[in-house]
């Protein structure tokens, strides 16, 4: 069963509508659950919205543990305002979170808040938390760019997000061990060049739902189905699960199905996939 590397629930601007539309955690379970998705990375994007507290984050993932069980690894979208808000950053006590995601174009993370950078992922190192960062041609969101936090921390394990620009992802994923890359919204039309690179086993597959309506008029269901079968058609089906699972767990922890339900994993039953789970 395929993996997403980067889904998306909360509220988001979808083309047609005067204000940001809210994809709901019952909505985006649904929509994977008719593809056929296995697990997937979840981040919420109510973290840029101002009115947004931490609290209705945590209540968000808390349904959609309930919808999706530990198929679900949710990340919490730390923005620079729900930082600023809790920097001790205490909803990881709710035990819902495996990972952080980061966007340097929402908040200049590396450019301009590096103390609280250097804070966010030494936790990431201590509690062995994957990160998620937004990567691109925009400013300060090159790979290349990000490869210097990755070598910083060299423990901790990165998803430098969208495989863009192809080229130069691809030297940084050979270079640093630590990151892995996904194929969230890239045209359908560059799947075939991802066979042209050694992706060193750090490869996802990713999609970016339901990021699509934000752009286009189009059944986000559908959209999901064709981008699917686009990537299967490459091949790497197999190899991007190995990675999803290398990435969301590559030591030995535990994962939580939802509050106060703690289960056990064994690292090297979880790497062989389905079958055990
Ligand atoms: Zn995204």
């Amino acid at each position: 069963m395929i993996c997403d590397a980067h889904v998306h629930i909360g509220y988001y601007p979808r083309k047609g509508y005067d204000r940001p539309f809210y994809y709901s955690p019952w909505r985006i379970a649904g929509i994977l659950d008719r593809c056929g998705v296995g697990e997937f990375i979840v981040s919420s994007t109510c973290a840029q919205m101002e009115e947004i507290g931490v609290a209705d984050i945590v209540r968000e993932a808390r349904e959609l543990k309930r919808l999706a069980g530990n198929r679900a690894h949710v990340f919490f979208w730390l923005s620079g305002h729900l930082y600023d808000h809790d920097p001790e950053m205490k909803w990881l006590e709710s035990g819902l979170f495996e990972g952080v995601k980061l966007h340097e174009g929402e908040t200049a993370w590396v450019k301009c808040r590096k103390k609280a950078l250097r804070k966010i992922l030494s936790v990431a190192s201590e509690r062995n938390l994957p990160v998620m960062f937004h990567a691109g041609e925009d400013v300060g969101c090159r790979p290349t760019k990000l490869a210097k936090v990755a070598r910083e921390f060299p423990n901790v394990r990165f998803n430098f997000a969208h495989c863009r620009p192809m080229d130069e992802m691809a030297k940084v994923v050979a270079d640093c061990s630590n990151v892995w890359t996904d194929t969230a919204y890239m045209a359908i039309d560059e799947f075939p060049k991802l066979r042209d690179y050694d992706w060193h086993g750090r490869l996802m597959f990713g999609t970016d739902l339901p990021v699509w309506q934000a752009n286009e008029r189009v059944g986000i269901t559908k959209r999901y189905r064709e981008y699917l079968q686009a990537f299967r058609e490459t091949g790497l089906e197999a190899a991007a699960d190995a990675a999803f699972r290398k990435f969301v767990c590559a030591g030995e922890k535990s994962l939580m199905m939802y509050r106060g339900q703690e289960m056990k994993m064994n690292k090297d039953d979880y790497l062989k996939g389905n079958e055990v789970r």
